[in-house]
């Protein structure tokens, strides 16, 4: 695909963008592209982006990463967008939970609503993987060497302190 002067398009991996309505926020919010389509309306190319996070606009805006910190950073549900293992420590550093999530800020906010103990939580160390396969395996293989406090033990493996 090329632009109608012939010229590849802009490196979408690389690309954010943000919309005319988020930028009249008072912090300009830039979301990171997964896909963006081009179409022509009277006569003049126009971008429909597919962010990371699950929004969408056909009012993008494409900027370089350089051009995103002066608008305060991208958007927090595109930046946890991807599969991460993350753990949980209060704040005397005792390893309180270990667990793998494909949307972050859905799961976060979900911890915050039904899970007794989240507010003991002082620091989440995020670690990010390429497949879910690979952020699930990370997460048992830590919960077995770990024991984190309120991670279920698989059988076999009951806490001895529990
Ligand atoms: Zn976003």
């Amino acid at each position: 695909m090329s632009a109608p002067d012939g010229k590849p398009w802009p490196s979408f991996t690389q690309a954010v963008c943000k919309t005319g309505l988020a930028a009249s926020s008072r912090r300009m919010m830039v979301h990171r592209v997964e896909s963006l389509r081009c179409y022509i309306r009277d006569g003049r190319a126009e971008f429909w982006a597919e962010w990371v996070c699950g929004g969408s606009t056909n009012r993008a805006v494409i900027l370089t990463e350089a051009d995103v910190e002066p608008l305060g950073g991208i958007c927090s549900r595109c930046e946890t967008a991807g599969w991460f293992m993350y753990r949980c420590r209060d704040n005397n550093g005792l390893l309180l939970y270990i667990g793998s999530s494909g949307n972050l800020y859905l799961r976060f906010k979900n911890h915050a609503r039904n899970t007794p103990w989240w507010p003991d939580v002082a620091d989440i160390e995020k670690v990010p993987y390429p497949s879910e396969a690979e952020a699930r395996a990370a997460e048992r293989h830590a919960i077995l060497a770990e024991s984190p406090l309120h991670n279920k033990q698989p059988a076999g493996r009951a806490r001895s302190a529990a």
